[in-house]
């Protein structure tokens, strides 16, 4: 079987740093906000010319303590892709505040940035753009309406550590960046865990309370936190994979020019880059009205495939019930019926990309 990512091919080639990295932390038994989360702040910071980087428990909760930093409550409106992961609108539910769903271009899978003006009211308080599957999504005009209607950018890099945009890193342009460490991610650990990038010293003061229990002197609480602190033993871990990281996301791009060369069928669309950006393909996804097929074949020649993502989230129960406007929202429709992932990760060989093409180009 040709999975879509295999973790044990990295685990085995990097086993002696991991390992050291974890009996590092066993031997200094400090576990909670010790100094390799201390250190992996700095890295990233470094890595994105930024100031501040704030580990937190989660990709989900780097979102929602951006949300809170940024102010956003009750009756706030925060217009987003309907066409991602399910954490990237709930959190903003969470807070009662209302995801407003702008639809996508099926070229990027990305926001479309031509659709967001039209979504914005004396409510809207913020905009999460996501750069889906490692492709930056089209930061200038959203940063324009941002400045032009004095509305936050909380950028969703989950899927794209490392991508660039016009030169910039991911998660750089808006007020704060938030990342992932879901052991399948670009950069991961071997658990959960997050991360916030921001160049404003008075956000990064209010998350660092806020992943901390609202509590900068122990015992001393000044806001409503939460318990959401990166771990050490997954900072020790994800410095180890960070070193690598350019590596890896190289790696990434190359697999994607062996399938783009690879795969020939009129009824497909291969993922594009677009000028001036720097995909790093945390998935392949390709596009066809025969997907369902395609995915059955593969099945059968024992390939791994995933349909990221099969219900866009105005379908969401969760939303509909919640009255979520799905108004004009045609190109996620398409594209959750039409879009199939292919096996893609660093340590993929190329005679397994030849395979999964093969099977591809002769699917019937
Ligand atoms: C993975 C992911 C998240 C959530 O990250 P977790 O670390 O799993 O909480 C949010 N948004 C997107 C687009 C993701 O892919």
């Amino acid at each position: 079987m040709i999975p879509m990512v295999d973790l044990k091919r990295q685990y085995h080639n990097l086993k002696a740093d991991i390992d050291a990295a974890i009996q590092g932390v066993l031997d200094n038994a400090q576990f909670i906000l010790g100094p390799n989360v201390a250190e992996l702040e700095k890295e990233i910071a470094a890595y994105h010319g930024l100031s501040h980087a704030i580990g937190v428990a989660s990709g989900t909760d780097a979102l929602l303590l951006s949300l809170r930093a940024c102010g956003i409550g009750a009756g706030d409106e925060v217009i987003t892709t309907p066409f991602t992961f399910i954490a990237t609108a709930d959190v903003i539910s969470l807070l009662h505040a209302i995801p407003v769903f702008a639809d996508i271009v099926t070229d990027t899978f990305n926001i479309d940035s031509g659709k967001v003006e039209e979504k914005i009211t004396s409510k809207t308080k913020a905009i999460i753009p996501v750069h889906l599957f490692g492709h930056p999504a089209d930061m200038d005009p959203i940063c324009a309406l941002a400045a032009k209607y004095n509305i936050r950018v909380i950028e969703d890099c989950a899927q794209a550590f490392g991508a660039t945009y016009k030169g910039k890193k991911v998660g750089t342009r808006g007020d704060c960046g938030c990342f992932s460490f879901f052991p399948s991610k670009n950069l991961a650990g071997y658990g959960d865990g997050g991360m916030i990038i921001t160049g404003n010293k008075d956000m990064a003061k209010n998350l660092r309370l806020l992943r901390n229990h609202g509590s900068v002197v122990k015992y001393h609480h000044t806001t409503l936190g939460y318990n959401s602190r990166l771990d050490e033993i997954q900072a020790a871990i994800i410095r180890v994979k960070m070193k690598k990281i350019e590596e890896f996301n190289d790696k990434r791009r190359i697999n994607a020019d062996i399938y783009r060369t690879l795969i020939k069928r009129d009824d497909i669309t291969l993922p594009i880059e677009l000028p001036g950006c720097r995909h790093v393909y945390h998935q392949f996804t390709i596009r066809s009205k025969n997907r369902d097929g395609i995915m059955k074949t593969l099945q059968n020649e024992n390939v791994s495939s995933a349909i990221y993502y099969p219900v866009p989230l105005h379908r969401q129960e969760v939303f509909t019930r919640r009255n979520i406007s799905a108004e004009n929202l045609t190109n996620s429709e398409i594209c959750a019926r039409e879009v199939l992932s292919l096996p893609m990760f660093p340590e993929l060989k190329k005679e397994e990309i030849e395979h999964v093409s093969n099977v591809i180009n002769h699917a019937p």
